[in-house]
Formats: structure tokens, C-alpha cells, sequence
């Protein structure tokens, strides 16, 4: 196994080998030191798609922190002799960033999803870590020349940790696009989260999160996926063949 904390590359695109204990440390630390620090969650998808996105592969790799969030990266690293500790998934990891955020009185920010539903999102988090402060909440459908605007709003809310749920190459690229001007200390890519929290989505139960098989349960959960997910066997193929 790679030593922990180890940086490995999949196709030109890094990933720390980490287990959440070790990535929660690193989160902590980051809301103690100085500028932004960013969070990215590379899945196969996304790992593909930088093969075509330079922009994409750059933010990723300028990361701070980068976890391999799906089995399918995990696998890869087998294949290619240098197996990852484990899937640390954003969602998870997120959760436990909340909890040390309500421990610690950190606040956040949640950016992203359709309107309402970083509001649910919210609510919801609010219940389930009671004192928790937010800072603020914002929808994700938005274009460039508005961005100044929304970062402005960010900033004047002033959280310690910005979440960024706008799904990739999104969020990657609006986090990296804006680090000297986002002035918190943590901003995460978070996908699909807020829809999970804010109960419009449901996650995967857990039996199939530990057998591998959550990408099994959003394919018969979300059919639209399909065309997203089929390039799940072609990201294996292609780390068999680029295998030294
Ligand atoms: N989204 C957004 N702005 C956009 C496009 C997407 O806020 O311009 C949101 C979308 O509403 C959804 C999330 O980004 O909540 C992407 O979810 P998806 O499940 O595709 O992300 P994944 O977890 O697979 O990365």
C-alpha cells in the first residue's frame, strides 16, 4: 500500500492515498493556515474527462488535498501497483468536516445545486448538528460575468469553510479560478451533496457503499447516468494500457 499522506498519479491525475482520519487532520489544519486551501474528489469520470479538459487536470493537480472518491480510481491504483489506502468519498468527508466544524465553531458556506436546494440543505444540517453556524447558502446556476457578485456575497458572509456543490468540471475550476479572491480557508468540491442532504436525491444504503456498488445504485437509480458512467470500463482499459 502507498505510504499514507503519498501523492500517486492515474492517467496524469494526482490523488493522495489518505484514510478520513488523515484527511480530517489535513482539513483542520488548513482552517489554521494562512489562504485558501482546496479540496477536489477525482471519481473515473472526472479522472476521463481531465484527459480532455487540461483546465480541468491543472485544477485538480494544483489541489490541495485530492481524494479518490470511487472504486473505480481505487482499482486503478491496484492495477497500476500502487494501491490507494481507500475510497474517501466527498459526502463522507463531508459529513465529518461538519461535525469538527460544529465542534470547533467553524462556519460554512454552501454553494451549488438547483434554488432551494442549498436552503433544504441547510435545514437539514442544521438538525443533524444542532449549532452549527452558517454563514450563508447559494444557488450554483449562475455565469461568469455574475461570479464577482457571488464571491462578494461569500466573502461578506465570511465563512471558514466554503462548500462547492456544482458538480465537475464546475466547481474545480470556479474554486481554482477564484483562490486569491475567495477569502475563507477551505473550499471543497462536493458534486452532487447539497441534492443528497437536502433529501432530493438518495445515497446508496450502506451495504452497497461498502460492497463497491454505490455507482450500481445511482445507474438503476438515475438511468440518465448511463452515457456519464460508460466510460467506467474504457478509464480501466486505458490504465491497463498505460501501465508501465
Ligand atoms: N449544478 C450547479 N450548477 C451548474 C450545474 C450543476 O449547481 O451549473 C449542480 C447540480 O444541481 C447538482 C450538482 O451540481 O446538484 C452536480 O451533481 P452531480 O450528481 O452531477 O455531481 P457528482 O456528485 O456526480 O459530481
Amino acid at each position: 500500500m502507498q505510504r499514507s499522506d503519498e501523492r500517486i498519479a492515474i492517467l496524469g491525475v494526482y490523488l493522495n492515498s489518505v484514510n478520513y482520519e488523515i484527511a480530517i487532520k489535513k482539513v483542520i489544519e488548513f482552517t489554521k493556515s494562512d489562504g485558501l486551501k482546496i479540496i477536489v474528489t477525482p471519481n473515473a469520470e472526472i479522472i476521463m474527462a481531465a484527459q480532455k479538459d487540461k483546465k480541468l487536470k491543472d485544477a485538480i493537480n494544483s489541489a490541495d488535498l485530492s481524494l479518490p472518491d470511487g472504486i473505480g480510481v481505487v482499482l486503478a491504483s491496484k492495477i497500476l501497483g500502487k494501491p490507494l489506502e481507500q475510497r474517501t468519498t466527498g459526502f463522507d468527508l463531508m459529513m465529518m468536516i461538519l461535525e469538527k466544524a460544529r465542534d470547533e465553531g467553524l462556519s460554512i458556506f454552501l454553494l451549488g445545486g438547483k434554488p432551494g436546494v442549498a436552503e433544504g440543505a441547510a435545514e437539514n444540517i442544521k438538525k443533524k448538528f444542532p449549532g452549527i453556524e452558517i454563514a450563508g447558502v447559494h444557488h450554483g446556476y449562475f455565469d461568469e460575468s455574475e461570479e464577482n457578485e457571488v464571491i462578494g456575497m461569500i466573502n461578506e458572509a465570511s465563512p471558514d469553510i466554503l462548500f462547492v456543490a456544482m458538480g465537475a468540471p464546475k466547481q474545480e475550476l470556479f474554486m481554482t479560478r477564484n483562490r486569491r479572491k475567495l477569502r475563507c480557508k477551505v473550499a471543497m468540491g462536493v458534486g452532487g451533496s447539497l441534492d443528497v442532504l437536502s433529501g432530493k436525491v438518495r445515497r446508496a444504503p450502506k451495504i452497497m457503499q461498502n460492497a463497491g456498488l454505490e455507482w450500481l445504485y445511482r445507474l438503476i437509480t438515475q438511468p440518465s447516468r448511463f452515457r456519464r458512467m460508460s466510460v467506467l470500463p474504457l478509464f480501466l482499459l486505458k490504465v491497463i494500457f498505460h501501465r508501465k
